[in-house]
């Protein structure tokens, strides 16, 4: 890597001009000692001029130290060296050009930018590809000491390698097929469920009113998880905070992908003044128009705080975050369906498949590397008797790249973690929109197994140093209702014995004359 680093500290004072020589040993003793740390590489430093408040100079270097970083250190040590000398005390520094030239792995197919760089040039030479990085001088000192150069470093070789990568196709292999079953309808199921009054669609995008009827339903679906997963396999339910801030999701790293294909939340704001002084006029304007004044409100309130629920287990790790997790209480199993998740799921209006406001279970075990796995399979396992037996749904399990794989865009990582750690996705098979072989399948499940990721994203641990792995499982209701519509239709007496166990009797539904 080659850098180039025009910089200058901010003094309190002008420097007396018998310090030069003070600073010319000072300069020479600091690029001497880094180029006996660093045995292969150059470094320099050149151009150093004291001008009334500033300081300035040039760091230039090639697989060394990178000049920022030495920028750090010199700014420590040099603060006590003339502070007491010469009383001048450093007050921060400013970039005037910094250029890093690295090579990266792959071509980009497109130019691209990225926030705190002025520009970012693509070359080749012999096979080889290189990007000229240049950062905005603007960028705060407390970035460059936290390790966003090093970021902007690292995502300019992986927005390029992710350009290739989006245009492969997503890895799908289907691993454990159910068979064949019996089908009993090929129409669409939300439209028999909407002529049967058992959903009505809200006036809000893909929000649906759940009449009695697939309440019924629901409530069937969540007493026969309870029954073959949460109870034989000793899970305990909790209520997970359904509002979240953006300190969750930096940690969990769905902020990272926000609107990439991934992460599509629905967002919370709050009022910046929540008195009714502050809000008399649009009360006003409401009462006496009937009317709401969308934009005047939106003045009145704040920037987005977070958002809704969208992957439900993230606020579950607030409650462990920055703690050491006894062994006795591991390995950790809970489930939650204590409120809906919200997903802005763009397009035109779905059906009852893919709604903004969904229903989910989600199953969540933190553990060892071998409790999790033993873990994650035994969910695996009842999933399946679910699907294939108690609901006798045609469907089957795909081995899927997750996206917080995909994300990191780390085929090492990949190839390391790949046995243990990924998503099983269930589908199932919708008559509707055609054969077997051409049409999709509906996601309906998927049971994952994370790895070391939000136990590190949140600062967890475990007695004894043991390493702690988790993994999570979502389903909705809705995806489970309308694969069961699509296959078994509406009549009672084509449904599967099992799943009939769970219900006594379907409410009427209401007639609307
Ligand atoms: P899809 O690719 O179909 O959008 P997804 O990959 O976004 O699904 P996950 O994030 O893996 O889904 O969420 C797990 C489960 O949550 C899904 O298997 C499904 O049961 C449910 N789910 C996700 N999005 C919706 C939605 N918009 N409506 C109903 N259920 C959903
Ligand atoms: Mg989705
Ligand atoms: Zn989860």
């Amino acid at each position: 890597m080659k850098h180039y680093l025009a910089a200058a500290f901010n003094l309190s004072g002008p420097l007396p001009d018998e310090s030069s020589e003070d600073l010319t040993e000072f300069f020479n003793q600091f690029v001497e000692k880094t180029q006996e740390s660093k045995k292969e590489g150059e470094f320099a430093i050149t151009n150093i001029n004291a001008d009334g408040n500033q300081l300035s100079f040039v760091i230039a270097s090639v697989n060394s130290v990178p000049p920022h970083v030495a920028l750090l250190r010199i700014r420590k040590q040099l603060a006590e060296a003339i502070g007491k000398k010469y009383r001048v005390g450093l007050r921060g520094f400013e970039f005037r050009k910094y250029t890093i030239e690295t090579e990266i792995e792959q071509e980009p197919l497109k130019e691209f930018t990225l926030p705190l760089t002025k520009k970012i040039e693509f070359s080749k030479k012999e096979d080889k590809f290189y990007a000229k990085i240049e950062i905005d001088p603007e960028i705060p000192e407390d970035f460059v000491e936290k390790g966003t150069i090093e970021r902007i470093v690292r995502r300019v070789n992986d927005k390029a390698a992710k350009q290739h990568y989006g245009a492969k196709k997503e890895h799908h292999e289907i691993v454990w097929s159910s068979g064949e079953k019996e089908l009993f309808t090929d129409q669409n199921p939300t439209t028999l469920m909407q002529e049967a009054n058992w959903i009505q669609r809200t006036n809000y995008r893909n929000q649906w009113i759940l009449s009695p009827t697939i309440t019924t339903l629901a409530e069937a679906m969540k007493q026969i998880m309870v029954d073959y997963i949460y109870k034989p396999l000793g899970y305990d339910q909790m209520m997970i905070p359904k509002l979240v801030d953006w300190s969750i999701w930096l940690r969990s790293e769905h902020a990272e992908g926000i609107y990439q294909g991934g992460f599509e939340p629905y967002f919370v704001v709050q009022p910046k003044e929540p008195t009714p002084e502050y809000f008399e006029e649009i009360a006003d304007y409401i009462t006496i128009t009937k009317t709401i004044p969308t934009e005047k409100l939106a003045e009145k309130v704040t920037a987005p705080i977070g958002g809704l629920s969208y992957a439900q287990c993230p606020p579950f790790w607030a409650w462990l975050q920055g703690k050491t997790l006894a062994k006795s209480s591991l390995p950790i199993k809970i489930y939650d369906w204590s409120g809906p998740t919200y997903r802005y799921e763009a397009g035109s209006a779905y059906g009852f498949e893919r709604v903004d406001e969904l229903h989910r279970i989600e199953t969540l075990f933190i553990g060892s590397p071998k409790q999790a796995k033993k873990a994650g399979t035994a969910v695996r396992d009842k999933m399946r008797i679910i699907f294939n037996e108690v609901l006798d749904l045609e469907v089957r399990e795909a081995q899927v790249m997750p996206w917080w794989l995909q994300q990191s865009a780390s085929e090492q990582k990949m190839d390391k973690e790949t046995d243990l750690v990924g998503t099983i996705d269930y589908e199932a098979y919708m008559p509707y929109r055609g054969t077997r072989e051409e049409s999709e399948w509906l996601e309906i499940q998927n049971v994952s197994i994370i790895g070391t990721k939000y136990p590190k994203g949140f600062s967890v641990k475990a007695e004894g140093n043991v390493e702690l792995w988790s993994g999570c499982c979502g389903g909705s209701f809705e995806r489970f209702l309308t694969a069961f519509i699509s296959q078994k239709g509406l009549d009672q007496k084509n449904w599967p014995e099992p799943f009939l166990k769970y219900i006594d009797k379907l409410p009427e539904t209401i007639k609307f004359h």
